[in-house]
Order: structure tokens, then sequence, then C-alpha cells
């Protein structure tokens, strides 16, 4: 496949833009090559700017779970941009999409609108903060929680990728108070909330970690967590931006039958336009101002054009459950295949998968938390890689990242798909 224009206007935009890209995880840094800039898409498939299709295992990280340029979205967004793209004041469309995620999830009573998972988590944390009257935060190595302060310390995503888990900018004030534990250990989580007896305020957990690889909970995880939480007075924060309305209506609440206290979500709860949002039951959302001391505030959320795609993309899926199985199966036949041909092919790896979420780690040991995941051979990754978008496929460019189906693909894209990963994997 030919990458000119692409590779043209990477260099245009270096000029003017850091790295060339708005987001880190968007630059080919750690596969090499340049990034390839997308003119459209539709369906299950991108269109470059070369005129290339890409299947798409991306789908702008999660959001487009019903494929790209969703008709009912699309049309949601054109109807509301008429009517006027910002009021900064209140609308009805907020409470419609307020009262159906907080119909979808349990355990919430009352959630708020902004405009970033980043935003959602940080907020999260400022709340569980103000309503414990505690300050230090327990987070696990390797999940990712959005890019402030708090939390870029051992982060995942981008930010391991690119060799700065803990950022400079960080001060040491800030640093001190989070606290890191090891995903899928509790004993490690035990140690940790007996040191600090009395000052931790909240335990904030990806409950099916994805900015790592996908790394399910092992059984008892998450109900450990609980019962720590609930014993000492902490509360605990599901980062579902990741999986929240994907692995189920209810997300991993839903899915694994734990409660947290608190829920952040991002990603397909704003349908593919800019949205984040945290919830909890009302007690914790009565802490926020204006009824409540916690402050927290945004000019633009609830805007009335991410509002119509989120509440539009919510619709959908509550609609039809039926998605979620549908996504799951279709993750399932791609991780079966996939498994088939590596394995004749005498290659090292492990594939982890939850509904639909997936990813291959080139090392033949368990992925378990950050120290495993890291062990993956990155040279096979690159070659994977470089290998599938050879063949038209579309996968992050960082062995650290999950893939996301989308409902989009067809059973005929995922043959494709495990021909391709065949085809690769023999020039290991
Ligand atoms: C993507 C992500 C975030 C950050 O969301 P942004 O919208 O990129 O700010 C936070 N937590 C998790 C688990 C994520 O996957």
């Amino acid at each position: 496949m030919l990458y000119k224009r692409s590779s043209q206007l990477f260099a245009e935009a270096e000029k003017v833009i850091p790295g060339g890209v708005n987001s880190p995880v968007r630059a080919f840094k750690a596969v090499g090559g340049t990034p390839i800039f997308v003119k459209s898409a539709k369906g299950a498939y991108l269109y470059d700017e070369d005129g290339n299709r890409l299947i798409d295992y991306i789908n702008s990280w999660g959001p487009m779970i019903l494929g790209h340029a969703y008709e009912p979205v699309v049309q949601a967004v054109i109807e509301k941009a008429k009517l006027g793209t910002s009021f900064g004041m209140p609308t009805e469309l907020e409470t419609q999409i307020a009262a159906l995620a907080v119909a979808m999830v349990p355990n919430i009573d009352k959630i708020r609108f902004v405009n970033s998972g980043t935003e959602a988590c940080m907020s999260a944390v400022r709340l569980a903060r103000g309503f414990t009257n505690k300050d230090k935060i327990i987070k696990f190595a390797g999940c990712y929680h959005g890019h402030s302060d708090s939390f870029l310390i051992q982060a995942g995503s981008g930010a391991v990728t690119f060799g700065s888990p803990n950022s400079p900018g960080v001060t040491a004030g800030t640093a001190k108070d989070t606290l890191l534990a090891t995903y899928n250990d509790l004993e490690n989580v035990a140690l940790l909330i007996e040191a600090n007896k009395n000052e931790i305020a909240c335990i904030i957990v990806e409950p099916v970690a994805g900015n790592m690889g996908c790394i399910p909970p092992v059984a008892g995880f998450l109900e450990g967590l609980r019962q720590m939480c609930t014993d000492n007075d902490i509360l605990l924060i599901f980062d579902e931006v990741m999986t929240g309305f994907r692995l189920a209506a209810g997300g991993v609440q839903e899915l694994l039958n734990v409660n947290a206290d608190i829920v952040c979500f991002g990603k397909v709860i704003g349908g593919g336009l800019p949205v984040g949002a945290f919830a909890a039951r009302a007690e914790i959302m009565n802490y926020l101002a204006p009824l409540g001391p916690v402050y927290q505030a945004g000019t633009l959320s609830g805007n009335p054009l991410a509002m119509a795609a989120g509440l539009t993309m919510l619709q959908s899926l509550n609609n039809d459950r039926n998605v979620f199985k549908s996504l799951e199966e279709k993750t399932a036949y791609l991780h079966a295949g996939m498994d088939k041909v590596l394995k004749a092919n005498n290659v090292d790896f492990t594939i982890n998968r939850i509904g639909s979420m997936i990813s291959v780690h080139f090392d033949a040991n368990p992925v378990i938390d950050f120290k495993s995941a890291a062990k993956g051979d990155n040279e096979n990754f690159k070659k994977f890689f470089h290998g599938l978008l050879n063949e038209g496929i579309y996968i992050a460019p960082s062995a650290y990242e999950s893939w996301f189906l989308t409902d989009a693909l067809s059973y005929e894209d995922l043959d494709f798909t495990i021909q391709a990963v065949d085809k690769v994997s023999k020039t290991f």
C-alpha cells in the first residue's frame, strides 16, 4: 500500500503540531513509519488520504461500536446543529441522556457530563477526596485514567508506549498522594491500605484493564477490592471509560456483578463526539457544586451536539441488547481464528479477551499485570503491525493497546483478518 499523501500531510503537520499529532497514541513512534491520515470512514472501514481502505480495529479507541458514520448518530447531530451548537444553559436533552444512562447502569442515581474521560476521572477523584475528606489514592501500574497529574504515575497506554509513565511536570507533592499497586494483586493493595491507615480516599481501577493490552481481572480481584474499600471507608472508582456501554449495557458492574461507588465513562457514551461522565449514588453526587462543596464545571459540558450523539448511541445499544452478544461472538471468532494460525506458525503469544476487547501479546506467559504485559516481543509486534497494515488492516500502533471491535465487522472481514494474521506471522 502507498502512503505518499499521508507522509506529506504528516510532514506538514509536524511543522505546526508537536509530533504532528494531537494525541501521542496516534503517532507511529513505537512501530516506525508515519501515521496514516484519514479522509473518511464508514461502517468497519477507514478510507485514507491515499485512497486505501483499511479494516478498523481501533474504532476511534472504542466509541464507534456500531460502526463509523452510524446513520442515526449522524442524523441526530445534523438536526441538532441546525438549532444551535452551544448555549451554556440547560437543555432537555441532558436530562434525557442522564435518565437513560442511570437506567442502563446499575447502582447509580445521578450522573454528570463532562468533555472527556480525563475530565471524568479527574473529577471523580476530586469528588472522592471531598466526600471522604482524605487525600491519598491508589491506582494500578499500567492502568490509564487520562492525563491529569495524579494519574501520570506508572500510567499505561500512550504514556508507557512513549516512555513517560511518570511524566515530568507532575510535582512531587502531587505524586506523593498517588499510591501505586499491582493489577490483580490483592495482597499488594492490602499492604498499601495497612501502611496508610485512614488516609486513602479512593481506589481507582480499570475493572477490565485495556491500557496495557487487554487484561481481565482474575477471579476475586474486583470482589476483594470492593470488600477492602467497604471495610476501610475507601470509595471504589471503576474507570469504565473503555468498558462502559461496551462489555454490557451496564458495563463491568453488570457483567461481573460488582458494585463500585463512583463510575467514570467516556468513549462509547459520546457516540464519537467528545463526552465523558461520572456517576454515583445520590449521597455522593450531591457533594458536587452547586448542591455541595466539591467544585467541578465546564463551558461546553452537556453540549447539545455531543449529547445528541451520545443519547442516540445509548438508545441504539439499549434498544438492541443483542449487539453485545453479537460483538462477543465476533470477537470470540477472531480470537479462535488467530489462536489457531499463530499456534500453527509456532509463534510465542498470549491472547487476552473479554467481550469485544482483545489483545495479542507476543509472549507465551500469562499476561495478568503490567510487568507481564511489558515482556512481549516488540520486534514481532512491529512486524505484526506493519504486516497487517500492508494487508489493509489497522490495529493500534502499540503493543500496550486493546483492540476495540465494531459490530459493523462482517465474518468475511474477520476471515480476511485471520488469513492476514496467518500470512504475517509466517514472517516472524
Ligand atoms: C481513554 C481512557 C481515558 C481517557 O479518556 P480521554 O477521553 O482520552 O480523556 C481514561 N480512562 C480509560 C480507562 C481510558 O481508556
